[in-house]
């Protein structure tokens, strides 16, 4: 029979840190954490393959689980020595889901379960503290109404206002037992009124309901839409942990806190982290209370007054910083941790490794590899390449003029400036629309996650660092500013104050999530640092990586760009960029609209210079590296003009009839461009276009070779190949023009010819097309869209629903189709090499900078990738990566 409960605590470990699967992180964990010693209190986790029993039986338990449950229940009691249930000294639980991976705020929780109006006098006689008592009943029917009962919280929180106006009360701890005992049985009203039935009294009825709400908080929308943000497959479930309560709230000599063992924002060593005392677990997240410092020097460095835990519990304070050595030697990571002290006790009630933003994964790695704590291997796996994605984009300009209209937590790094929006569906709209946006709440809920998702950045006017937006900011990379406590924000007038100034929505803002300061207007930024733990990081990762890594770049700035973010070569300058300029489109437009050979040859010449300087340029800033130069590409009609001054403006620069014109460009209307007049079909209709842009290629190199000694290497490439004689007629057309050059020149350099694989029949005949081509460069972009037959210009409307669907697991324009597109890159570069064993191979789609994808190429053993020059360090460390996970 299957097992579905694991104890801890008490001695007792049925499970362990690498039962992730089956018992959830927060499950493993747990039990690790009982195993090795430390003080848990007591409990057992439901697996997360009772989540799929689940809901395979229609949301029912199986008879066998109720019997398992009964025996954990057996074992929280005699680890404790209370009954579940007993009027006198009761057992209480707290009831969590706990997915394979963290999944902050999206599904539910409910504490002191066990409570009713017998054992809450029993709780009270017991801890001699009716207060406590009667505030322990209060929340746990508020929890218990909202997250399995589902009825609406803004009545009950509405309740207790109520009751602390009446009073003339600013905090929940002011009121006393009887206001609380009142407030309870206004709350027990409230749940007959709305449900229908009066407030389960059964202690076993509230436990199942809870693991009930519990599974179904798995299929909430808000655990729904962060799973598709964060590639986490339905399938996997949630477990359930039980757990005996113990008290933060008890007086002045309890508390609860959360604490990270390093700083998750910067990555230094120092514990970090918050506590409140006498209060309950959600108290520090909530944002209600500030609260307060863990250590000493965190606390002086804020300027704060409130004492820190290591001041206020010095004792409790010590054992616990020993817990924190002993978690991170024992887990080899940074690990994020909550604990409560209930009467000067510590207890344990989670940890993992913790979160953090990319500076600090780095600073991290770094640390730990350096501490010998970790490997070096290991610390290159360590980093998400995609998160250093955070890192490489612009911060503020110290120079630049600042308004700052208030400062808040430096809750995630990274400047964004846009338009202030008040709410996460207005943030998502705007973003469709291409609007950069700071989405500004008071605070965040898991229900705004789809807004701060489209957000540049976030805003709130309360909670800390660990805060809901806080969290959840790092985790996307996402600047934020938390707990902004001089702003007053209406969302419902749409503006927002800071003393006496007032921000409207629409209006921009800029937000520094590095130091917490909120500006007016846009502000000036700079470009990042890219040495300290980042190049030692690159450096470990060059020395391991197999694959090259190109940029794609065509302009001289995104060339150097490039170079210093460490590309080894330019993968793809597309060339056609270089024909949108001001001062050039309209010899582009008279070379498009000529009606003979001639004509386009006219233009031709005014383009050469130009095309020469581009390329002289580019070699230049590339010396010494390989670059490989497309030929033109896109449909022409591209290039057409379209507004009677630009039919003007080429009638007079070709001296043509402009009526002839607009008839000429009418023939080139095509019905589905993207499979028309584009690619290497453009260099076989008109071969003087290709001859000009291979002769400005020559000439520049040898140009560059005579200035600086160093004779790049250009490698001529082809696009939209489908057969070796389009590539044979196109080599001819560029070998005839090098010799030209040559000959011109009385000089030679070297220089390689080749095709782009965009098409499934090259792939398919790459045999052949290897006789041809020196090198391959998977153009998976266009691959993709023709092995699919889904348009890349149109995909974006139904994509989405595929990979909701799971007919695609990601999108196939982000993250190659392995299966599919990737059997083509495959069989080419197999085919290809059959023919030419030194034939060079890369790729310069969009998925040349997407980790996953490059992992397969290096599967297939191509020579390089090639991204854009942001993505470049991300490549290098995902090469890396891949090249580790290769070797096993
Ligand atoms: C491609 O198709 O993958 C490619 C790199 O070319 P482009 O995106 O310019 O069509
Ligand atoms: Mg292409």
């Amino acid at each position: 029979m299957t097992q579905y409960v694991y104890r801890f605590g008490g001695g007792v470990s049925d499970g362990g840190k690498g039962d992730k699967n089956l018992l959830g992180g927060k499950g493993a964990n747990l039990a690790e954490m009982a195993s090795i010693g430390l003080p848990v209190p007591p409990g057992f986790t439901i697996s997360t393959e009772m989540c799929a029993t689940y809901y395979d039986e229609g949301e029912q338990f199986p008879q066998g689980l109720r019997d398992e449950v009964a025996n954990g229940i057996a074992h929280i009691e005699q680890v404790t020595g209370k009954t579940f249930g007993d009027a006198a000294d009761p057992l209480l639980v707290s009831v969590r889901s706990g997915a394979r991976v963290s999944m902050p705020g999206m599904m539910d929780t409910v504490l002191n379960l066990g409570l009713n109006d017998q054992t809450v006098e029993g709780l009270a006689a017991a801890s001699g503290d009716a207060r406590f008592a009667w505030d322990s009943y209060r929340r746990f029917i508020q929890m218990y109404a909202d997250v399995v009962l589902e009825l609406d919280h803004g009545n009950f929180e509405e309740a207790l206002e109520i009751t602390k106006e009446d009073r003339g009360f600013y905090l929940d701890t002011e009121l006393s037992a009887d206001d609380l005992k009142a407030l309870v049985d206004e709350y027990k009203s409230l749940v007959e009124e709305e449900w229908g039935k009066p407030f389960p009294q059964d202690v076993h009825d509230q436990l199942w309901g809870a693991v009930g709400a519990v599974f179904g908080s798995w299929q909430s929308e808000r655990a729904k839409v962060y799973r598709r943000l964060n590639d986490i497959p339905a399938s996997w479930g949630t477990a359930v942990n039980v757990q005996a309560m113990v008290f933060g709230n008890m007086g002045d000599t309890s508390a609860t806190g959360v604490a990270f063992t390093r700083d998750p924002a910067k990555g230094d060593r120092a514990y970090y982290g918050e506590f409140l005392i006498n209060a309950q677990g959600e108290d520090v997240v909530a944002g209600i209370r500030t609260p307060q410092y863990l250590t000493t020097a965190a606390r002086e460095e804020a300027g704060a007054k409130p004492a820190a835990m290591e001041e206020a519990m010095p004792e409790v304070y010590g054992e616990l910083a020993a817990v924190f050595d002993r978690l991170e030697t024992h887990y080899r990571d940074m690990q994020d941790i909550e604990f409560t002290v209930e009467r000067g006790k510590l207890w344990m009630l989670q940890t993992r490794s913790g979160k953090r933003t990319a500076k600090a994964a780095l600073k991290i790695a770094v640390d730990m590899a350096n501490e010998g704590l970790i490997t070096r291997d290991e610390a290159i796996l360590r980093v998400d390449p995609s998160a250093l994605d955070q890192l490489l984009h612009p911060t503020l300009d110290p120079d630049a003029t600042r308004d700052v209209l208030t400062k808040g937590l430096p809750a995630s790094p990274g400047a964004a400036s846009g338009t202030v929006v008040f709410d996460a569906d207005t943030a998502e709209r705007a973003a469709a629309d291409g609007q950069s946006v700071i989405l500004v709440r008071t605070e965040t809920s898991p229900e705004d996650i789809h807004g701060m998702h489209a957000a540049k950045g976030i805003l709130t006017a309360r909670g800390g660092m660990t805060s809901h937006a806080a969290v959840v900011a790092r985790g996307m990379g996402r600047p934020c500013v938390s707990g902004a406590g001089t702003l007053s924000i209406d969302a419902k007038a749409k503006v927002f104050r800071v003393g006496t100034r007032e921000v409207k929505e629409g209006e921009t803002i800029t937000i520094d999530g590095a130091t917490g300061e909120v500006m007016y207007g846009a502000v000036a930024t700079i470009q990042p640092e890219l040495s300290g733990d980042f190049g030692t990081l690159m450096e470990w990762a060059d020395v391991i990586r197999r694959l090259k890594v190109r940029a794609n770049a065509e302009t001289p700035g995104d060339c150097s760009t490039a170079r210093e973010f460490g590309a080894e070569g330019v993968g793809l300058c597309r060339t056609e960029h270089m024909f949108f300029d001001a001062a050039r489109i309209t010899a582009v437009r008279q070379m498009i609209l000529a009606s003979d050979e001639a004509g386009r040859r006219a233009a031709l010449d005014k383009l050469l210079p130009e095309q020469r300087r581009d390329f002289a340029e580019i070699l230049e800033v590339m010396a010494g590296l390989p670059v490989t130069i497309r030929l033109l590409d896109p449909p022409l009609h591209e290039f057409l003009p379209h507004e009677e001054a630009e039919f003007e403006e080429v009638a007079t620069a070709a001296g043509v009839d402009i009526e002839v014109l607009k008839r000429r460009a009418a023939e080139l209307h095509e019905f589905n461009p993207m499979l028309g007049h584009r690619g290497c079909r453009l260099g076989v209709t008109y071969p003087e276009i290709y001859e000009m842009q291979a002769r400005a290629i020559f000439e520049a190199a040898l140009d560059v070779a005579e200035k600086s000694g160093d004779a790049p290497i250009p490698e001529v490439m082809i696009p939209l190949v489908a057969t070796k004689r389009e590539l044979d007629l196109m080599k001819a057309v560029v070998d005839k023009a090098a010799e030209t050059v040559f000959t011109e020149r009385g000089k030679r350099i070297e220089y390689l010819v080749g095709t782009m694989i965009e098409l499934p029949r090259a792939a398919l005949r790459a045999g052949e097309i290897a006789e041809a081509g020196e090198f391959f460069s998977f153009g998976t972009n266009d691959l993709t869209q023709t092995t699919l037959g889904v348009s890349r210009d149109d995909a974006s409307r139904f994509l989405g629903a595929y990979v909701e669907q799971g007919i695609y697991a990601r999108d196939p324009f982000v993250t190659l189709d392995i299966e599919g597109v990737g059997e083509l890159v495959k069989m080419a570069a197999e085919r290809g090499r059959a023919t030419r064993p030194d034939i060079k191979l890369g790729i310069c789609g969009e998925h040349g900078g997407d980790p996953a994808s490059i992992a397969f190429c290096e599967e297939v053993g191509l020579d390089y990738v090639s991204a854009s020059p942001y993505r470049v360090p991300i490549a290098r460390l995902a090469a890396a990566q891949a090249a580790l996970r290769a070797r096993g």
